[in-house]
């Protein structure tokens, strides 16, 4: 059973169909990379996901469990409070512009959501929030504020943020593509480190190399459609179709 799969989803901003008929599913201790260009409809879909966005028509589903919605169309919305912060807080979400609260230390940041959404005991969310930014390399930045830190170190200590949450599956929208090169890097490499140790992961991301390396299955988007779909090593060395073609001209 896919920890999260979606079927057939529409999506539409006004009468502007941005997501036409996609499914896809993520399985546990799979990697999936969403690649497009821009505008595809990556962020919209991986939104849709974890219900930050309502959709018009398709399934979202959660370990076996179907969104519920009520109303139609344009007015259709999770019918279950309880369910969609479930779902939500079991996918936790990793943004390009890292998103970490300014009046707040790196460890307060970390801490924030499993004390305060899911209620955890205070002692043993500050232990593992130690041991997630230990594990992304920013152990000694605990009592920081997030203006002091790099891009890098902020997006690692996003993803150790999304990592406390102990999510079912992690998703990434465009990790790297605010840093400068030098620093994408050490982004890369804990998405790496993650990939290894078989966490489930959907990726939506500009970086070819990245999605090549750690991806068990590679989603290419294009206006809304999945255009092309495959294992990466398939999709890289042997795209088919001449829009993926195109796009990995113009992006490699
Ligand atoms: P990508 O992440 O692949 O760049 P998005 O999912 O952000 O693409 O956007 C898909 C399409 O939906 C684009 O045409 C974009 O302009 C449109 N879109 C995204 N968010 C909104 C919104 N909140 N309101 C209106 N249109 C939107
Ligand atoms: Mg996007």
């Amino acid at each position: 059973m896919p920890v999260i799969e979606i079927r057939d989803l529409h999506k539409a901003y006004g009468n502007l169909e941005v997501i036409k008929g996609v499914s896809l599913a993520a399985h546990r201790g799979k990697v999936i990379s969403l690649i497009g260009s821009s505008g595809s409809g990556k962020s919209t879909i991986l939104r849709c996901c974890n219900l930050l966005e309502d959709s018009q028509q398709g399934d979202v589903i959660f370990k076996g469990e179907k969104v519920k919605w009520k109303g139609e169309g344009l007015g259709r919305h999770p019918a279950d409070r309880d369910q969609m912060i479930r779902i939500r807080t079991n996918l936790s979400m990793v943004f390009q512009q890292f998103n970490l609260w300014s009046h707040m230390t790196i460890l307060q940041n970390v801490m924030e959501a499993p004390l305060t959404v899911l209620k955890r005991d205070r002692a043993e969310v500050e232990a593992a929030a130690r041991k997630y930014l230990d594990k992304v390399g920013i152990g000694d930045k605990c009592d920081v504020y997030p203006a002091q830190l790099s891009g890098g170190q902020q997006q690692r200590a996003a993803i150790a943020r999304a990592l406390c949450m102990e999510p079912t599956a992690l998703l990434f929208d465009e990790p790297t593509s605010a840093l400068d090169p030098e620093l994408q890097q050490e982004v890369v490499k804990v998405i790496k480190a993650l990939a290894e140790e078989h966490r489930t992961m959907i990726i939506v991301t500009h970086d070819m190399r990245l999605a090549a390396d750690v991806s068990d299955h590679v989603v290419f988007l294009h206006q809304g459609r999945i255009e092309e779909e495959g294992p990466p090593a398939e999709l890289f060395g042997n795209p088919k179709t001449e829009r993926l073609q195109g796009f990995l001209s113009a992006t490699v």
